[in-house]
This record gives C-alpha cells, sequence and structure tokens, in this order.
C-alpha cells in the first residue's frame, strides 16, 4: 500500500483498498512520525499477517507511509523453522501474551499458556529481562533447553525450545563437525606447512639433483644456492667436494685410460701366453707319441771299452753317419760348445752313481747345418757282463718345445712394448744378486729412473706417441747395458737399473750423468722432436736396504726428491730423505684438515704511507691456527700437492669476510692484500672465483689486492698476463711480490699491468750489505714511477734503512719497524694509528 499523508490509499497492489482512509489507523500514525512499525493482523487463524509500514521522507519530511502485510506463516516458516529435530521448534509472542507465531498453526492468535513464559513476559514488561536469556527448563514433564530473545524493536519475545534429548543429539553432531573443522584446519595447516618447508625443501630438492647427476656422472653441475645460510655453506662445501671430485675423476680417468692401454697390452700378452702353453702341451703330446713310436735315436756306450754303438735313428737326428766312432769326439763333434759341460757333468754324475739316470737337455748342431734341441736319457746297465760298464740311452729332438718354453720365458719376463727385461725379471735378478752381496760381500747399487713430464706427452700426443717415446727411451738405455749394468722396465714410464758391481761411487755419477745426457737433446717421436728429462734415483746395496723392497722403495724416495728439486737430475738415496717424505705427508694431512675444519687464519700486517704514517693497506698472512708450522714451510707442501688452490680461496673468502665485518661496523678500511702463488694462477677458475667472493660480501673490488710474485709472472707469462687484466678489469690491484728475488729483467714491468712492486726483504738486505750497490734502488723507483707503479718495501727493520728508503722515494712501507702481522683484533686497532715517520 502507498498512502499519502492524509492516510488516504494511493496504490494497492491487491486492488482492495484503493481510495480507503487509514488516518486513523495505529500503523498510519505511527509512520508518519517516522517509525517503522509493525503489527500482526489476525484475520482468521488460517491467514495470520503481519503488518509492516514505513515512512516516505523526502528532504527528512514524511510525505507517505508504505505499508505491506506479509504472510507471518511464510516469514514465520523462513526464519524460524529451521528445525534440526523433531522436537525442536520457536515461536513468537508478543508483549501482550499473544502467540504471534507457531509451527502449530493452531495456536496462532492465542494466549500463551505456559507459566515460564508468561513469567518472562511479566519480567519484560516490567523491565527486568534485559535482552536475552536460556536454560533448562522443565515444562509439562520434559526437560527442555529454551532460549528467550527480546526484541526490542517489536516488543517480540523469541522463544527456542528443544528436547534435552535431542540436543545431546545435536552436540553430538557439533562434536563430528568439531572433529571436520579440525581436521580441515589440520588439512590447511598442512599445505601451509608445505609451501612453508619449501624454502627448506627446495635447496634440498636442488642439493639432491645436483648429488643425482653427480651420481650420473655429471661433474660439473653445482648446487648453486648463494644465501649465506647454512646452505650457503653447504652449498660452498659441496661445490668445493665436487671440485675435488672432479679434478680427482679427471686424474683418475687419465689413470684409467693408462690403465686400460696396459690392461689390453697384457690380455694381448696373456692371449700368447695360453696359445703357447697350448702349443706346449701338444708337443709334449707328440713327444710322448714320438718315444711310443720310436722316433728317437739309440746309443748304447761301452764305457770300459770306450766303444759306441748308435742306432739309424740317431744317425737321422743328428744328420751324420759316424762308423766306428769314439764318444769323445762324438760330443766334440756335434754338442754345442757352451752345453758341452752339461753333458760331460750329467755323465759324471750318474757314472759316479749320484743320479739315477742321466738326463740333461744340450743343443746339437746338426749335419743339416740346424742347431736343435736334444734331450739326452740314459742309464747304466747292471749286472750284465758285470765287470764291463755300459751306459745305454736314448737321444730326442726337442727343439720345438724349446722354442715353446723361450716364448713363454720371454712372455713372462720381458716387456713386450721395449724389449727389455721386465718388473719380474728385474726382482728375480735383483734376489739372486742379493744372495751375492751375503757371500761375497759385493757392492751393488739401483737406479730407479723416472720419465719427468711423461704424461704430459701421453695425454697431448697420444698414446702411440707416449709409446714410441717409451721405446726410444728404452733404445737409448740399451746402449747402456753391458755384463755390469742389467736395465729393465719397472712399469709406465719407470726403468729400473742394476749395477752389479761398483767400487767408487764416482762410478755410479758417471753413468747417471751419462744416462741423462743422452735424453738431453730430445727425441724423434714419429717425426716430432720431443724434448724429455728424467730423474734418478740411486739406492745403494747393502747400505740403503738389504731387501728388493728397501732398496726399490728407497731408490724411488731419492727419485721423488730429484723431481722436488727441479728434476732432470739424479740424487742418491739419504735416510733424511724419508723423515722429510713423512714429513710432508704430515703437513699434507694437517693442510687437508684444516681445510675440512676452517682450521687456517690470516694474521694482518700494515703497510705504512711513508709520508702521512697512515695505515695505507695489510697484507693477509695465512696462519693454521693451532699448530705452529709456518707458511715458509706449509705453503711449499700445499703447492706442490696442489691444495694451495683451494687453500688461495679460503684466503681470499676469509679476507673478504674481514672487510664486510669491519664495514658493518663502520670501520675505516683498508685494502687486503692476499698472496696467490704460481699453481693458484694455472686454474682456470681462478679470476671467477675471486669475483665471486667479492659479490658474496658485497665489497668493493678495490678493497682486494693480490700479491703475484715475479717469478711466477714469468712461468707463463701470457697467460698470466692475460689473468692479470682480467683482475684489473674487475677493480682489485695488483702487487708483483718478492720483486729482485728472480727474474733480474726490468722490461716486463713495461707489460705487465700491475699497480705496485713490493721489493723484497732479501733485495733490500743485499743492498744494505757492506759493499751493496744502493744506486740499484734509484733506477727502480724511477722506472716504476714511470710507469705509474707505487714502490712498497718489505721486511723493515730499522729506522735508518726506512730513512734511506723513504728519502728514494719508496712509497709504502712494511715491516717489524712499525708492525708484525697482528690478529684481525689488532689489525682493527691499529687501522687509524698514524706510525712515526
Ligand atoms: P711474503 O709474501 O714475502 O710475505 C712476507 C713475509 O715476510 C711474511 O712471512 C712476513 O711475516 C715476513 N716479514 C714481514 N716483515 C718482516 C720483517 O720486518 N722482518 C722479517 N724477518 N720478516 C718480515 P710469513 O708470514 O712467514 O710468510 C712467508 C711466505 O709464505 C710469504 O712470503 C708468502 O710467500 C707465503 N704466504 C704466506 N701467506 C700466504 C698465503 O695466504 N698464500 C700464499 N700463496 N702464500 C702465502
Ligand atoms: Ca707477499
Ligand atoms: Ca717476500
Amino acid at each position: 500500500l502507498l498512502i499519502d499523508k492524509n492516510g488516504q490509499v494511493l496504490i494497492d497492489t491487491e486492488g482492495t483498498a484503493e481510495g480507503k482512509d487509514y488516518s486513523n489507523e495505529e500503523f498510519f500514525r505511527n509512520s508518519l512520525i517516522n517509525k517503522v512499525f509493525m503489527k500482526p493482523i489476525y484475520s482468521d487463524k488460517d491467514t495470520a499477517k503481519l503488518l509492516i509500514s514505513a515512512p516516505v521522507v523526502l528532504n527528512k519530511e514524511v510525505i507517505g507511509i508504505y505499508a505491506a502485510y506479509f504472510d507471518i506463516e511464510k516469514i514465520g516458516m523462513k526464519f524460524f523453522s529451521y528445525e534440526v529435530g523433531k522436537n525442536r521448534y520457536s515461536y513468537i509472542v508478543d508483549k501482550n501474551g499473544t502467540i504471534l507465531y507457531h509451527p502449530d498453526r493452531q495456536r496462532i492468535g492465542t494466549k500463551v499458556e505456559n507459566e515460564l513464559i508468561n513469567n518472562i513476559i511479566n519480567r519484560v514488561n516490567t523491565g527486568k529481562m534485559i535482552t536475552e536469556t536460556s536454560g533448562i527448563y522443565e515444562y509439562r514433564g520434559t526437560k527442555k533447553y529454551m532460549a528467550f530473545k527480546y526484541m526490542k524493536d517489536t516488543d517480540w519475545l523469541v522463544i527456542v525450545a528443544q528436547d534435552l534429548t535431542e540436543l545431546y543429539a545435536v552436540s553430538r553432531n557439533i562434536t563430528f563437525i568439531s572433529v571436520f573443522v579440525l581436521l580441515l584446519f589440520l588439512i590447511l595447516a598442512t599445505k601451509l606447512g608445505i609451501n612453508f618447508s619449501k624454502t627448506i625443501t627446495n635447496p634440498l630438492t636442488n642439493l639432491m639433483n645436483a648429488m643425482k647427476s653427480a651420481e650420473e656422472g655429471k661433474l660439473d653441475e653445482e648446487f648453486i644456492y648463494t644465501d649465506n645460510d647454512e646452505f650457503g655453506s653447504l652449498s660452498k662445501t659441496y661445490n668445493g667436494m665436487i671440485k675435488k671430485l672432479r679434478s680427482n675423476y679427471e686424474e683418475l680417468e687419465a689413470l684409467y685410460e693408462e690403465l686400460t692401454a696396459t690392461e689390453e697390452e697384457l690380455r694381448a700378452q696373456y692371449d700368447t701366453l695360453i696359445e703357447s702353453e697350448e702349443q706346449l702341451r701338444i708337443s709334449e703330446e707328440r713327444y710322448r707319441i714320438a718315444l711310443e713310436a720310436g722316433k728317437n735315436g739309440i746309443f748304447e756306450w761301452n764305457i770300459t771299452k770306450d766303444e759306441l754303438f748308435i742306432s739309424e735313428q740317431f744317425e737321422m737326428l743328428v744328420g751324420y753317419s759316424f762308423k766306428g766312432i769314439k764318444m769323445k769326439e762324438l760330443i766334440d763333434t756335434i754338442v754345442v760348445e757352451e752345453d758341452k759341460n752339461i753333458l760331460v757333468q750329467s755323465f759324471n754324475e750318474h757314472i759316479n752313481g749320484n743320479t739315477k739316470c742321466l738326463e740333461c737337455e744340450v743343443r746339437i748342431n746338426t749335419g743339416y747345418g740346424t742347431t736343435r734341441w736334444m734331450f739326452v736319457k740314459g742309464r747304466l746297465i747292471n749286472g750284465y757282463m758285470a765287470e764291463q760298464k755300459i751306459l745305454a740311452g736314448s737321444l730326442m729332438d726337442i727343439t720345438e718345445r724349446k722354442e715353446y718354453e723361450e716364448d713363454i720365458k720371454y712372455l713372462a719376463y720381458y716387456d713386450p712394448l721395449t724389449d727389455l727385461p721386465n718388473r719380474r725379471y728385474f726382482i728375480e735378478e735383483l734376489e739372486k744378486e742379493l744372495n751375492e752381496v751375503e757371500i761375497k760381500g759385493i757392492k751393488k747399487a739401483v737406479f730407479l729412473l723416472d720419465l719427468d713430464n711423461f704424461k704430459k706427452v701421453n695425454d697431448s700426443l697420444g698414446h702411440d706417441k707416449g709409446d714410441e717415446l717409451l721405446r726410444k727411451v728404452s733404445t737409448i738405455l740399451k746402449g747402456h747395458i753391458d755384463e755390469n749394468v742389467f736395465i729393465a722396465r719397472f712399469g709406465g714410464d719407470e726403468f729400473l737399473i742394476l749395477i752389479k758391481h761398483f767400487e767408487e761411487i764416482k762410478q755410479l755419477k758417471k753413468i747417471a750423468k751419462s744416462i741423462i745426457e743422452d735424453l738431453k737433446d730430445g727425441i724423434d717421436v714419429l717425426g716430432k722432436n720431443i724434448y724429455t728429462t728424467t730423474s734418478i734415483g740411486i739406492a745403494l746395496i747393502p747400505d740403503d736396504g738389504k731387501t728388493v723392497r728397501d732398496i726399490i722403495k728407497n731408490a724411488d724416495t731419492a727419485m721423488y726428491k730429484a723431481k722436488a728439486e727441479g728434476k732432470n737430475k739424479y740424487m742418491f738415496f739419504k735416510s733424511d730423505m724419508i723423515d722429510e717424505l713423512e714429513k710432508k705427508i704430515e703437513i699434507e694431512k694437517t693442510l687437508v684438515e684444516c681445510l675440512n675444519n676452517r682450521g687456517f687464519k690470516l694474521v694482518y700486517q700494515p703497510q705504512i704511507d711513508s709520508n702521512t704514517g697512515e695505515v695505507h693497506a695489510f697484507e693477509a698472512l695465512i696462519r693454521i691456527k693451532d699448530k705452529f708450522i709456518s707458511p715458509a714451510e706449509f705453503i711449499p707442501v700445499a703447492e706442490e700437492t696442489g691444495l694451495i688452490v683451494d687453500i688461495g680461496y679460503y684466503v681470499v673468502e676469509e679476507a673478504a669476510i674481514q672487510i664486510r665485518e669491519w664495514l658493518d661496523k663502520g670501520i675505516e678500511v683498508r685494502p687486503i692484500g692476499v698472496n696467490v702463488s704460481a699453481v693458484q694462477l694455472r686454474d682456470e677458475h681462478f679470476v671467477e672465483k675471486v669475483k665471486q667472493a667479492i659479490d658474496k660480501y658485497k665489497i668493493s673490488p678495490e678493497l682486494i689486492k693480490v700479491e703475484i710474485t715475479e717469478s711466477a709472472l714469468m712461468e707463463n707469462s701470457e697467460r698470466n698476463i692475460k689473468i692479470i687484466k682480467e683482475l684489473k678489469e674487475i677493480g682489485i690491484k695488483i702487487a708483483i711480490d718478492d720483486f729482485g728475488t728472480g727474474y733480474s729483467s726490468l722490461n716486463y714491468l713495461t707489460y705487465i699491468p700491475a699497480d705496485y712492486i713490493k721489493l723484497d726483504k732479501s733485495f733490500i738486505d743485499k743492498m744494505f750489505a757492506v759493499d751493496g750497490k744502493k744506486q740499484v734502488l734509484d733506477g727502480v723507483t724511477f722506472l716504476a714511477h714511470q710507469l705509474n707503479l707505487k714502490v712498497v718495501v718489505e721486511g723493515i727493520e730499522d729506522r735508518d734503512q726506512f730513512k734511506y728508503l723513504k728519502s728514494k722515494g719508496c712509497d709504502y712501507m712494511q715491516g717489524y719497524l712499525f708492525s708484525k702481522p697482528v690478529e684481525k683484533e689488532e689489525a682493527e686497532r691499529i687501522i687509524s694509528f698514524i706510525f712515526e715517520v
């Protein structure tokens, strides 16, 4: 209904009330004063209606009223009949106690009979009940849970009642729902958890993937993770490990290749051996058959009368026919000179009763112009004319068998590649000779030769050329063989020489020298001239060992020493070499441990500005945390073993960490110089790794200086200059370390793009010696400054030196005069010192 403000109905959607006047109706009067009004209307019990009226307002003035009837049941159904159980229901009572809505339609419009509700209505009317209440009440003998809500706007009381028994059932539902919700929550939480844990599992998965590919042999896969957390350090360790593995693997591969080659050689040898053995077996079979077939020659020698009978077959075998020949004559005619003794001895032994029968193998020059091996067998015939000595015997051609035996012996005792005796032959020979040492007190010696850089030749030129080189070297060595010198191939590129007798050491030196000299001119290998040198270790017998094992081991130790001292030389074994070797092994072990447990630390020595006394920079010097081994001792070992590469990165990283720490503390940092050895420069990842450290700790590259010795620079100058250029491109400063200790030409300074030269302590000391040439310094500083290089002097211990060097324009000073290398805390303290200059 739309009603104007005079109560006239303007619009009625039902069309029944148009034109009616509602000006006296309660709802009209209420809405006219700007209220929303609601009232149930009971025209009859079946169609209870709710009248709602509301003002229509324009500019804060009521201009009419909008009213509508709602089927109360329908609203009731909608709002109050969401019954859960059979006995739950809700109903509405107005403040007069009239039931406005009840699921039992009959009761709509009647007065409520429930005492409890009447009570509540009373309390509502007297203003005692505030808004809502609930509780368990007994109504008509059943216990119910009832909730009342008083709705102020309409003055209605809404009652919800339910049997307790049913409610409990509901609560079970609620339990079920709780469990369900809990589960849902758990699933959600799990999902969230999974998302969160992905931040952990992702790096793990990456690591696992990296490890998987490593497992599949793809060793170039690194675990990329750049954060500086546990995963960061894990990734570093892993990558370090993988890198090591890769280099080991590459070495292994090379070794493996060598091995397979040797294996093939061996297999071929073995096959031939088997074949020869088979042939031997066949020939033995033949021999048996031959024997049975009576192919052997027969003789009978009447020793007493010196009469000799020989069979036709005998004559056939030796290719002569003898009539009335004497035994001695026969032997002289046919038996090979060197074997005569063997035969005669065997005869005598048997005739004297020392052997059961005569048995020997001798060579015979046959009448056919060939030399054949014969097996001679015979026995004294007893009892037959007892006063006469008669020897009956047979002769058998065993040449074929002998040849197979020779082949077998060759295969077992010679190296097929070089035709030299092999390791086994050498060992047996040496063993024989050792017995002689005991008995006769003769002095002997063993040389162990190892070619220098053979692996390089093999790797770069291929196995064919490697083999050829070994053959050529062997040929040269064979030139040294005589009755006193026995030479064998020990395996790979190692040879052994046994000197069976010597009187004076100088004899040995002469042999060693001449071998080294022979190799000097290079060797033509398939049209290519290859320079190979050799290092020789010498062990004396019995002084340096009495067993094969000790002698070879000690010769080997001496050989290693010769290599360490620059190769291409010989070295006699000394017992302290073993100590030295053991010490080195010990140091190597320590270094590996330190790499794994961060057992190194850096100490810092300041470089002082000669003019201002300020700290210009620090040099980082490595120390082992809990052992006193000086770098002068362990750095060479690290270089020899290649560990220096990893140690070097450790140092660079540690320096970067230190700079970062000082930056974070707000300290005005100075550049830190790190020492880089020649071996490190050979590592192809050097520049990249240094850059990584700088990036990782977000430091300016000018804060890292690299000190490279001039000898390292010279070693591979073109490549190293390239490396230096790359470092400079990044912004890293370069110092040429140990200047004045090696290379004498100053020329190279002009093409190495360095920033500093560091004059070595020994150079300065020499200069200040009594007749030292101080004027050299002028030239050096002049040239350096011309080339824009700053001059740093190292090892300044006294003030006079300092004053002099300063006056000659040396820019920075480092030495005990100012400070020894100090721990980082102390370095931090002296960073802002002004030293006396
Ligand atoms: P270097 O690069 O010539 O280092 C200078 C050496 O001289 C240091 O010995 C230092 O302690 C010492 N020194 C400094 N001032 C004086 C002085 O006034 N008088 C005397 N007598 N000596 C002084 P340190 O620390 O024993 O190092 C020895 C060598 O070990 C270094 O010689 C360097 O070649 C090598 N080294 C040290 N740390 C590292 C490193 O981290 N990496 C590499 N590759 N080599 C390192
Ligand atoms: Ca240095
Ligand atoms: Ca130095």
